[in-house]
């Protein structure tokens, strides 16, 4: 197996599971292929697709490559294959989700299997969902449908009740660590394991996110953020230029990172990894906020975090996460000065 490749060495047991399912001639006709962003869900698919595609896969299950099933599926040919994408609006058209279930009516008498994959599937709204229903309510034999999402708490219970839940879980640190220096065999251990601490052990995320310049991008977040903190750059003004680069994504990711940590300063709670300067920075901040707020705001950020990639203004929800911060170091001063301004303050902390 090569570990680069889906299934990845963490999702071994996943992949196992699909294909015993499948040698049993019992494979479900639905899965909710989930898991947080970055941990390979896309690979594994398309892994599976080419396994199902292939008319003499191997022992394991993957695909041979050369039967005539894998070449029409090589040459984007194969009649038994179908996929719904999002639209650049971040929707999944009702029209498409009508036409998969047609072509899938269509195709119903061919041997093997017609697989359809539909990702991400939280981009279907309710219309679009129910669409799907009867197609899921009333599976055809052969019939294989892949859904994958990074947030199924976005996807209809009716949905989700009627798919075969595969979650794919982050591997743990030391695995994590072995995979990406194999991976990036040029970066440093420190950043590496930064890298996996910031996007919570997901590697194919840690993989993109040096590849991206990840450390040049989170030394200069804290140091404009501690800027921002110190009242000597407008949070508008900020927003709007994190909103342009790295984007909404990567900042929320940031701040989920940052508040987390300011909270394992406060109470010792948690995994802390991160660099000494970056933790001498936030000493003072932690210093100055208080706990409970902090609880509050991580709530705020993951429900951001789910709007993220949507039609919700970007710039706007970075707006709404940054005021805090520049209120936050003056709040016992302007406590003293004025009791109503602290009122206010605390009010922007959603
Ligand atoms: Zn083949």
């Amino acid at each position: 197996m090569d570990k680069f490749q889906a299934p990845f060495p963490w999702q071994a047991r996943q992949w196992q599971t699909l294909q015993q399912a499948r040698q049993r001639d019992q494979l479900a006709h639905a899965w909710l292929i989930q898991g947080p962003a970055g941990t390979g869900k896309s690979a594994l698919m398309e892994a599976l697709v080419a396994s199902l595609l292939c008319q003499r896969p191997d022992r394991e299950g993957h695909a041979c490559g050369q039967c005539r099933g894998c070449r029409l599926h090589a040459a984007g040919n194969h009649p038994g294959f179908h996929r719904v994408e999002q639209q650049e609006s971040g929707n999944i058209k009702i029209d498409s989700i009508r036409e998969l279930c047609s072509a899938l009516e269509l195709t119903r008498q061919e041997p093997g299997y017609r697989v359809a994959v539909i990702a991400p599937a939280e981009a279907m709204n309710i219309h679009t969902s129910n669409a799907l229903l009867k197609t899921l309510e009333e599976p055809e034999p052969g019939n294989v449908l892949l859904l994958a999402s990074s947030s199924p708490a976005r996807l209809p219970a009716t949905i989700r009740s009627r798919c075969q839940q595969l979650v794919i879980s982050p591997p743990a640190h030391e695995a994590a660590v072995a995979w990406l220096s194999e991976a990036s065999p040029e970066t440093s251990r420190e950043n590496i394991d930064l890298a996996l601490d910031f996007s919570g052990n997901a590697p194919l995320a840690a993989l993109q996110m040096l590849r991206d310049d990840f450390v040049a991008t989170q030394t200069r977040l804290l140091s404009e953020w501690e800027t921002l903190c110190m009242r000597g750059v407008e949070p508008v003004h900020l927003a709007g230029e994190w909103g342009k680069s790295p984007g909404a994504e990567v900042v929320i990711d940031w701040l989920i990172r940052i508040s987390m940590s300011i909270v394992h300063l406060k109470t010792g709670a948690g995994r802390q990894r991160l660099p000494d300067e970056i933790e001498a920075s936030l000493r003072n901040v932690a210093e100055a906020v208080d706990l409970n707020q902090v609880f509050l705001y991580l709530n705020v950020l993951y429900y951001y975090r789910s709007l993220a990639g949507t039609q919700v203004n970007q710039t706007l929800m970075l707006e709404a996460l940054l005021i805090p911060w520049w209120h936050t170091l003056h709040w016992p001063l302007e406590s003293m000065i004025n009791a109503d301004a602290t009122r206010r303050a605390a009010a922007i902390w959603p």
